[in-house]
């Protein structure tokens, strides 16, 4: 065997020894950020731990409330001489924890940082994706294409984790990762997606990918370099014939230049005399604008343009202006980034009979579909 090819399969090995190790691999999802106080209650049992201490410093069961403060501690969290600035919330037997009143799988972590906490739900990678479906995706849709998204979900969550090392956490539970809203969050459909494909993850070179998924591409999804930069060969461009029927297709919105303004003041633009767009993608997506004030012109990227505008406003980078006494008019297609697999996309393919492995290979060109082991 040539020495090349043994060092590739040493790699290949370790990499997916690595997932074996961990097979089931959890998640740490950042439930709260920044909170000044957190409720902590239970379905049933649970003890409250603080790292280097054997026992229990609180034991509780369903009716009890545990509030924890990021000033005044409830449980004493106000230095290492007492807890440290970390304590632990386990469930016991078949008990859920509450934060808030929302209840979570797994165990929630509880830090102390710079006056505020920071509140970490840890997870089974499966169970994570329970409380992440139904606001990913309409679990109603067909199941093919639900299938498609746990695979996607589950590929974006691992991938997050891996470049997350040595970090708190690995994930948000907001729209910047992937919308979490743990066990209350649920739906039966999905979470029966999840389990067909139990442990099935996109992966290029061995690794999972960076599975990113929108709402809508309205005809034709975007290369990577030119919404966010870098190149990723399974985030190529693709033709999608599928995604007609999405409500968010064709959009139009109309905003006065006085809007744009307010909009684009911090980055340093005035009054907003015109717009011009500068760049566009091979798709038609607005790759960079130029923004005219009274002390000259300005580029501005599309996705920049599009999230200081709001993207509920400006669905997507791919519209068309014009622009008419003071006032603009937007005309576009599609909703959302357009990076990777659209969603509404997805629907219609699964309608045609595709399966949830035909769609993945259509809007992830080069990736493969590979079972984690011990699965
Ligand atoms: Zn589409």
């Amino acid at each position: 065997m040539k020495k090349t090819l043994l060092l590739f399969l040493m790699i290949a090995c370790f990499i997916l020894t690595g997932f074996r190790d961990s097979s089931d691999p959890k998640i740490r999802v950042a439930i709260l950020l920044d909170a000044s106080s957190v409720k902590i209650s239970a379905t049933g049992r649970f003890k409250i731990f603080a790292p280097g201490k054997l026992e229990a410093v609180a034991t509780g069961d369903e009716s009890s409330i545990y509030m924890i403060q990021s000033g005044l501690f409830g449980l004493k969290m106000d230095g290492p001489e007492e807890y440290g600035n970390i304590l632990e919330v386990k469930p016991l037997g078949d008990s859920f924890i509450r934060v808030n009143n929302r209840t979570y799988r797994g165990e929630i972590e509880v830090r102390k940082r710079n006056d505020t906490l920071l509140v970490i739900n840890e997870v089974d990678l499966e169970e994570y994706l329970y409380g992440v479906m139904k606001h990913e995706i309409s679990p109603a849709w067909p199941l093919e294409a639900v299938k498609a998204q746990a695979v996607a979900a589950r590929s974006f969550a691992l991938n997050k984790k891996l470049g997350n090392v040595g970090k708190p956490y690995d994930l948000c539970a907001t729209i910047t990762s992937q919308v979490y809203g743990g066990l209350s969050g649920e739906d039966p459909r999905s979470n029966e997606a999840i389990d067909e494909t139990r442990g099935e993850i996109l992966t290029y070179e061995e690794r999972p990918i960076a599975a990113y998924y929108h709402a809508t591409c309205g005809g034709e999804t975007e290369d990577v370099e030119n919404v966010w930069g870098g190149r990723l060969p399974y985030l190529k461009s693709v033709r999608c014939r599928y995604c007609k029927d999405s409500p968010h297709y064709e959009w139009e919105e109309k905003l006065s230049l006085l809007e744009i303004s307010n909009a684009l003041g911090h980055k340093g633009i005035s009054e907003v005399e015109s717009i011009e767009i500068y760049e566009r993608s091979d798709t038609g997506r607005i790759v960079k604008l130029v923004v005219e004030d009274e002390f000259g012109k300005h580029i501005i990227s599309g996705n920049q343009f599009r999230m200081a505008l709001g993207p509920n406003l400006i669905r997507s980078t791919l519209f068309k202006i014009k622009e008419k006494r003071g006032r603009v008019e937007f005309k576009g297609k599609g909703w959302g980034h357009g990076v990777g697999m659209c969603q509404w996309g997805t629907k219609g393919m699964a309608e045609r009979d595709f399966s949830y492995k035909e769609i993945l290979k259509h809007y992830y060109s080069n990736a493969e579909i590979r079972k984690m082991d011990n699965r």
